[in-house]
């Protein structure tokens, strides 16, 4: 931008004739109105490709109010993120199968309740497994692979999966992961990373919109693991991972578009409603009751935030 304009001046400065540099600077003038509505449209997270998502109706998830969950008997509203039972009518939830297993590596003092990885587990229950670290099975390392970005791990779309029968991920925030992957039952693993893909995380976190939410990850290994078996293609299979997320997404900007709440989130993460309801104020509203709460719902401070770098990152 700098040099541009410096060159354009000194353009202006060998022109002379006039008209020739009262052209050339509408056409700074251009050039500066095209950037600035640029950078506007950069600020906010593209979005559209959420409603692209072949989802099993939402709907019915507006009309719940809590209830006791029928295993533990704890007040919950979505689903219940201890017995992973999800609420409402029998058969409204989505149920998936997974290709292959998917394990959990979830950090103990991270809360539950606002960990993404659970809805997996919710969807996909044969299939899932949530382990407390350091509760880490004894993988067989020819079968199974961690979803991790180090210089050295191979790309899903390029990596030879065919005898991989589970992949493992970390649900922490990313320092507590090192630790997890510290572990010598961890770190023998084969490392595999998903491409680079924007968060739409919508709790502030410090490491900018590669670092996804785990249930982010989970969906995108799905995504590319059935397009590396299906010579290229997709139509939607794994998209129900991201049910609860889409509808918790949707459910946090309606509700802050419309209200005066205000949360830790990421900058400029609320688009402009019509009433151009857009601040980023950072009150903190970590434990309500209320329905843009629990089960990643939740609209608190970043502590619990989980998340996957699709970065490269060495450690
Ligand atoms: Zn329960």
């Amino acid at each position: 931008m700098e040099n541009k304009k410096n060159k354009k001046n000194n353009n202006n400065k060998n022109q002379d004739d006039e008209t020739e540099s009262v052209d050339l600077n509408k056409l700074k003038l251009d050039d500066e109105e095209q950037e600035q509505e640029q950078e506007q449209k950069k600020e906010f997270i593209d979005d559209s490709w959420l409603s692209t998502l072949k989802l099993a109706p939402s709907d019915y998830l507006t009309e719940l109010d809590r209830a006791i969950c029928p295993q533990c008997k704890k007040k919950r509203k979505y689903f219940c993120y201890d017995c992973y039972v999800p609420f409402g009518e029998p058969g409204l939830a989505p149920k998936l199968k997974l290709p292959i297993k998917c394990d959990i590596l979830h950090y103990p003092t991270e809360l539950l309740s606002k960990s993404t990885a659970i809805h997996s587990k919710v969807i996909a229950f044969d299939d899932v497994s949530i382990h407390e670290f350091p509760e880490v099975p004894d993988y067989n390392v020819d079968e199974t692979v961690l979803l991790y970005p180090s210089a050295t791990s191979e790309f899903v779309r390029e990596s030879d999966l065919s005898n991989v029968k589970r992949v493992v991920f970390i649900d922490s925030q990313w320092h507590t992961a090192n630790r997890i992957l510290r572990d010598p039952r961890v770190k023998k693993l084969r490392c595999i990373k998903i491409d680079q893909h924007k968060t739409l995380f919508w709790r502030y976190q410090q490491h900018g919109d590669a670092y996804l939410a785990t249930i982010e990850a989970i969906y995108y290994f799905y995504r590319e693991l059935h397009m590396r078996l299906n010579g290229g293609n997709y139509d939607g299979q794994y998209d129900n991972l991201l049910f609860y997320y889409t509808f918790f997404y949707n459910l946090i900007q309606k509700t802050y578009k419309q209200g005066d709440r205000n949360f830790w989130r990421k900058q400029n993460y609320i688009k402009p409603a019509k009433d151009g309801i857009t601040g980023d104020s950072i009150t903190g509203d970590s434990t309500g009751d209320d329905e843009a709460n629990d089960s990643t719902g939740n609209t608190g401070g970043d502590s619990n935030n989980t998340y996957i770098s699709t970065a490269d990152t060495t450690d």
